[in-house]
């Protein structure tokens, strides 16, 4: 299907697109990797008037490390996963990254333009609420950061206001006693999860001294879990323990129904994947990325 007409920006400079911005408000979409933006107008969905194309901004392309890693607005989702420094500092970004779609769609496709759409099926918005990623907004009014936990308002709805571009996401470093996983179930590889789980916990010295469950697929955002979080405290790693905060996260979720999965379905996946990427996790600590 055939995009609808539009007018094509390529801006140069962060402060051009700020300009541009600016200037055509709720005319204007940033147009990073496509992968969904494109999509969407083919389908009619929306149908922006101003096309602001972010990919010839170098100021953009860095991945930088500063107690965790920076990822700026036009890394591909391949060069982050091909990335030496997010497998470090990041681990969990570094562990979502193969779910994401397909490697074509990898090669395209932003890390901070799949936390700007915000679809609630998607990975890294879920790992941004794990992490308690920092986002940094800019706008020809200057630059603000927003917690990861503000951020995400809605389905496909974030913090965002039109004028505004998501310029690098933080993730703060994992130390060396936390472990990661990212566990999900999807119909075929690469497709949106019907249910999936960004988790990391950290288990120095044999005690669960911190737990972070963000599931995506059951809400219109990602959502963390935070009495489940809370259960794993104080105790050892055990299956046990992983069990009963499963038993948490069925009691808690309140996923829908839709055409892919049933509410029921989905709390089932949900907690067996607490105890799978939880055990996973632990099975990480302190094994060299
Ligand atoms: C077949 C298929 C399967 C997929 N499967 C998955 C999957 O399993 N998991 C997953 O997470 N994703 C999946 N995706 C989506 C893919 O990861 C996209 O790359 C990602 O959602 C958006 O990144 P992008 O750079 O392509 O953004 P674009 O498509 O360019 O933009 C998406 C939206 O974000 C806005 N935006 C982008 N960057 C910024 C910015 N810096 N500041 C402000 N707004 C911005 C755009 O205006 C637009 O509204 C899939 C896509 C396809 C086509």
């Amino acid at each position: 299907m055939k995009n609808p007409p539009f007018n094509y920006h390529r801006p140069a400079t962060v402060a051009e697109a700020l300009d541009l911005l600016a200037k055509h408000g709720d005319d204007a979409k940033v147009l990073a990797g496509g992968q969904s933006l494109l999509p969407v107008m083919a389908l009619r969905l929306g149908q922006p008037e101003h096309l602001i194309d972010i990919s010839a901004i170098d100021e953009l392309k860095a991945i930088s490390v500063n107690d965790g890693v920076t990822i700026g607005a036009m890394v591909r989702h391949a060069e982050a996963e091909k990335s030496a420094e997010v497998k470090q500092h990041a681990p969990l970004v570094a562990a979502a990254l193969p779910h994401v779609g397909h490697r074509a769609i990898r090669n395209r496709g932003t890390v901070v333009g799949s936390i700007a759409h915000a679809d609630a099926a998607a990975e890294m918005p879920a790992v941004c609420l794990a992490t308690e990623a920092t986002m940094t907004i800019a706008s020809t009014d200057g630059a603000r950061t927003v917690a990861a936990a503000d951020f995400f308002e809605g389905f496909f709805s974030t913090a965002l206001a039109p004028h505004e571009l998501l310029s690098h996401v933080h993730f703060p470093a994992a130390n060396a006693t936390t472990g990661t996983a990212v566990v999900e179930v999807s119909r075929r590889h690469g497709d949106y999860a019907m249910c999936g789980l960004a988790c990391s916990i950290d288990a120095g010295g044999g005690t669960i001294s911190s737990a972070a469950l963000a599931f995506f697929g059951v809400a219109g955002t990602a959502v963390r879990v935070a009495d489940a979080e809370a259960s794993l405290i104080g105790k050892p790693p055990t299956a046990d323990a992983f069990a009963a905060a499963a038993d948490i996260v069925k009691a808690t979720l309140d996923p829908s129904d839709d055409i892919h999965a049933t509410a029921a379905y989905r709390k089932h996946i949900a907690a067996t994947l607490t105890r799978r990427g939880l055990a996973e996790a632990t099975s990480t600590i302190g094994v060299p990325a």
